[in-house]
């Protein structure tokens, strides 16, 4: 078993004649916690929908895994099972209680039976501290605890890797806390995250590795306390002091 969850070699994205992404290169260690910061249009979500080839790349290979999703002969729909990904907009079924949002796509998609996907579910309620939540709708739950229910849901399909794009950026700031402190937790157990998130101090607390995005590109990457807290290029001193 490989040491790297995720290879990224000369990812490049245009759509029409907007170069989105510039020959990205990146690893993504087994257990690792990149955060991804930089500038609104910067090419953030395109990376991380490319992960998972949400957006197919115009160049470049991306292996999740040790499973090669630019390969056209891959199963790109087995490959995304192990790839879980939070979204800031919680997309939960508005029309089904919690417990069935987490057992739609465990029985659809991995075939579990029934009692075998709610006991997974309720699991990853708890996980996210919502063990009381299964019969809720949707509609009666904060934005904060919609968003750890689209957490619990996309980790009942036990995947390898967790992709969030900014979960708290539409929440309400006195919920923000609830939903980062289940992501801590996530990482403090091993999970391999990749987090596009505007939460310095999340970033500075939790990530192995902090990115900085500008114009498609990685501008500068290393531990929190240098791009965070020394950054040495000029366009991440000038997007901090706006963001801090
Ligand atoms: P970020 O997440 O850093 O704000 P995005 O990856 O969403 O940046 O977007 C980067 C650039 O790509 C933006 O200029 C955006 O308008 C453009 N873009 C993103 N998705 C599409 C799309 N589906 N079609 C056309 N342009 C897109
Ligand atoms: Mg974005």
């Amino acid at each position: 078993m490989s040491d790297v969850m995720i290879e990224i070699n000369g990812l490049s994205k245009s759509f029409g004649s907007l170069e989105v992404l510039r020959g990205i290169d990146l690893e993504v260690e087994r257990g690792e916690v990149v955060c991804v910061i930089g500038p609104s249009g910067s090419g953030k979500s395109t990376l991380l929908r490319c992960v998972n080839l949400l957006e197919e790349p115009t160049a470049g290979k991306v292996v999740v895994d040790g499973t090669d999703l630019t390969d056209p002969d891959t199963d790109l729909d087995g490959a995304r099972r192990h790839i879980g990904m939070v979204f800031q907009q919680f997309n939960l079924f508005a029309h089904l209680p919690v417990l069935d949002n987490l057992t739609v796509a465990q029985r659809k998609v991995l075939g579990r039976d029934k009692a075998t996907a709610e006991k997974v579910a309720r699991e990853n309620l708890e996980r996210v501290g919502l063990s009381d939540k299964a019969d809720a709708m949707p509609a009666q739950l904060s934005g904060g605890q919609q968003q750890r229910v689209a957490i619990a849901r996309a980790l009942s399909m036990n995947p390898q890797v967790m992709l969030f794009d900014e979960p708290t950026s539409a929440l309400d700031p006195e919920l923000v806390g609830d939903v980062l402190g289940v992501m801590r937790q996530l990482a403090d157990e091993g999970m391999t995250m990749l987090v596009v998130t505007h939460e310095m101090q999340f970033a500075r607390e939790v990530a192995d590795r902090v990115l900085f995005m500008d114009g498609g590109g990685i501008v500068e990457q290393g531990p929190p306390a240098d791009v965070i807290g020394a950054p040495k290029e000029e366009r991440t001193r000038t997007f901090l002091a706006r963001v801090l």
